[in-house]
């Protein structure tokens, strides 16, 4: 239960002179693993199931910046949709469609991030390459969502060359649609296992759980 506030120190530093964001991720851990980090100046934390982030926003410090990085269901979205800060795994126009009603609703623009599946694995979510140019000229006509960049999670390979080569993948499409070329655009992607390689292929925002938390249950 303890946060490892060592292992949370040595990432902030190793991230002090880079633009790189780091996204806390709490899924599975009590509030007061989260209180801890906020402490020590952390604001940015990343949930993965709807009903425990609407429980934990609601104790928790308001300023703090919510990031939705799970498997969203459309029928789901009214929950977070008042006070979420960025939703990660966007893998359908379906889902982005509910995202710009509720949105709207709120009276809100909501910033997205579109997940490209970019592991070998079949169980991994996300979007391939013709999928994404289709949702992106589609998410013009949709005035309450913004598409700040992408999100992928690279296979679970003790192989660098083939994760390095994902990572790469994803920052190509990244630099394709021309986000590269905007200065608050997002590219998610590396998490406790892989973060310095994502990185070194270009990462601005890394999901980090188990190394500051422990593990899971
Ligand atoms: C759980 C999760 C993470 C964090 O994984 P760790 O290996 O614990 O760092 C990152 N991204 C997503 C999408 C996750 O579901």
């Amino acid at each position: 239960m303890a946060v490892n506030e060592k292992a949370y120190h040595q990432i902030i530093q190793e991230f002090a002179n880079s633009s790189v964001t780091l996204v806390a991720v709490s899924k599975l851990k009590p509030a007061s693993d989260i209180e801890a980090l906020y402490k020590l100046g952390q604001l940015d934390f990343g949930e993965n199931y709807v009903q425990e982030l609407v429980e934990k926003q609601a104790v928790l410090p308001a300023n703090i910046n919510w990031h939705f990085i799970g498997h969203l269901q459309s029928n789901k979205v009214k929950y977070i949709a008042p006070f979420v800060h960025l939703i990660h795994g966007i893998d359908s126009l379906k889902l982005l469609q509910e995202i710009n009603k509720q949105a709207l609703k709120n009276n809100r623009v909501i910033d997205c991030l579109l997940q490209v599946h970019i592991a070998k694995e079949e169980t991994k979510f996300g979007m391939d390459a013709p999928e994404l140019s289709a949702a992106l000229e589609a998410a013009k006509h949709l005035p309450n969502v913004y598409i700040r960049g992408l999100m992928g999670m690279a296979s679970f390979s003790d192989d660098q060359d083939v994760v390095a080569s994902e990572f790469n993948y994803l920052h190509e499409l990244f630099t394709t649609h021309h986000f590269n070329l905007q200065p608050t655009a997002v590219l998610s992607m590396g998490m406790s296992a892989d973060y310095a390689l994502a990185i070194k292929s270009g990462s601005t925002m890394v999901r980090i759980g188990s190394l500051l938390f422990g593990a899971r249950q």
